[in-house]
């Protein structure tokens, strides 16, 4: 199933996306919370109910929206989680941790979940003083329940589905304040979406591709199998001394290729348009105002 929250003609409304309409599960007043609510209810049956009954809208009539359009707290991410992009972000010299190229242990921050925003919103980068605007095309889980202790074997039992992030960043704002909250925090800076794939319809997650283009310049390209942390690793490591809720989303890293790992940078400008393409999770593009 493809979770998705949108707006047609303003109204919010939450549903599925099957094929190219969206089937509307909820227009309620709650609308904006539903997809959150029905990952923490664990009762998707109820919508997989609705398929053949639940009213239906074009894709092209209505305006989709990041799936969460609220999340429950800020977005968990993941640091130099790629080989190849820890090195070029070490070398890059706007790493101001400079500890070591790869890590030995994984890397968390957090994002401001005020960042967020829906596929074809705008990332605006006069939000940004500092003019040095990067994307990061990432892989999104999203938790499905209340999880401790996880152990590596049972991660899958915690995971809901996936999504796109565009973990976009502020690589200046990142190296002046040492720790990244201020320089991935920035308004418009989390794009997410276009849906939510649960996860029985990955069939084969290392093998997953993504792959980011700026302006159709193809900038990223990797599988989930180049993880320097698996998904697993992550869960377990999250949860050994802390608490993930259902609908969380952990942004997993970015692989190389970001702006930052060429000479000179190449920084997002307005005019610009970053896509984000993942297998099976479809696309998110946005363009850069
Ligand atoms: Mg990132």
């Amino acid at each position: 199933m493809k979770l998705a929250t949108i707006s047609d003609n303003g109204k919010i409304k939450a549903g599925m996306i099957v094929g190219e309409e969206f089937v509307c599960c909820d227009e309620s007043k709650n609308a904006t919370t539903a997809v959150l609510a029905m990952i923490s209810s664990g009762n998707i049956s109820e919508w997989q109910a609705m398929l053949e009954i639940a009213p239906r809208k074009k894709l092209s009539e209505i305006k989709i929206l990041a799936p969460i359009p609220y999340l429950l707290r800020d977005m968990i991410c993941v640091g130099k989680n790629y080989y190849a992009h820890a090195k070029e972000f070490f070398d890059s010299g706007f790493d101001a941790t400079q500890k070591e190229t790869i890590p030995s242990e994984p890397i968390i921050f957090t994002k401001a979940m005020t960042s967020l925003i829906g596929p074809d919103d705008a990332i605006d980068t006069s939000i940004d003083p500092t003019g040095s605007v990067d994307y990061e095309g990432e892989l999104g889980v999203v938790i499905s329940k209340t999880a401790r202790r996880v152990a590596k074997d049972d991660w899958q039992d915690y995971v809901f589905g996936y999504v796109i992030i565009n973990d976009v960043t502020s690589r200046e704002l990142q190296k002046k304040h040492n720790q990244w909250t201020i320089g991935k925090g920035l308004d418009t800076f989390g794009p997410m979406g276009p849906y939510i794939v649960t996860k029985d319809e990955i069939d084969d997650l290392p093998s997953m591709q993504i792959q980011t283009l700026v302006n159709d310049e193809i900038r990223q390209q990797a599988e989930v199998r180049d993880l320097i942390f698996d998904i697993p690793t992550l869960i377990e490591t999250l949860t050994l001394t802390g608490t993930l809720l259902a609908g969380d989303v952990i942004a997993t890293g970015t692989p190389v290729g970001v702006g930052i790992g060429f000479s000179p940078p190449k920084f997002l400008k307005s005019g610009d348009k970053v896509t984000i393409n993942v297998t099976g999770l479809g696309s998110l593009t946005n363009p850069v105002i």
